[in-house]
């Protein structure tokens, strides 16, 4: 099934200038771009975006992890887009992330694991319009 799904290349990856790197990656495995931009995420947002981590006592910082730099967000369309993208990052913990993943070769550890993806059709969904407005979607 065709889908659109959201990436964002978190600071860490951005300050390893990789995002070409794992774009790259997902671009080789079929996924096109229909939407990307640099923001400078602030608070709102990311307590929007995670909110279900709000209580977790690693969650400040998460936050002022997503507000080192800016990210890259971009909307990814294809086959599969939501479960493919997924697979290729790796789980959440780098540590433990299979090489050949983008975590397992580029993450450092659980929080500083390189990118973000929507993890199903309705979080694809709020998270697309969290960060993008329709005129800056091409497909
Ligand atoms: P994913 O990004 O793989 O979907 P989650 O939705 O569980 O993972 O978590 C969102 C993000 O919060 C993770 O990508 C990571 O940056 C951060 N995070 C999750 N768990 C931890 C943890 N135990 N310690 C630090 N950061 C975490």
């Amino acid at each position: 099934m065709e889908e659109k799904t959201l990436v964002l290349i978190k600071p860490d990856g951005m300050q390893k200038n990789i995002s070409g790197t794992v774009l790259a990656r997902f671009q080789k495995a079929g996924l096109r771009i229909v939407a990307c931009k640099m923001i400078q995420l602030n608070e709102a947002i990311l307590r929007e975006h995670y909110d279900f981590l709000t209580e977790k006592p690693f969650f400040p910082e998460i936050l002022s992890f997503m507000q080192e730099c800016p990210v890259l967000a971009l909307i990814l369309k294809g086959d599969n887009a939501i479960a493919l993208t997924r697979e290729l990052l790796g789980p959440t913990d780098s540590t433990i992330a299979p090489k050949g993943t983008i975590r397992g070769d580029f993450g450092e550890n659980k929080m500083r694991n390189i990118a973000h993806a929507s993890d199903s059709i309705e979080s694809a969904a709020k998270e697309i319009a969290r960060f993008f407005k329709p005129e800056e979607v091409f497909a």
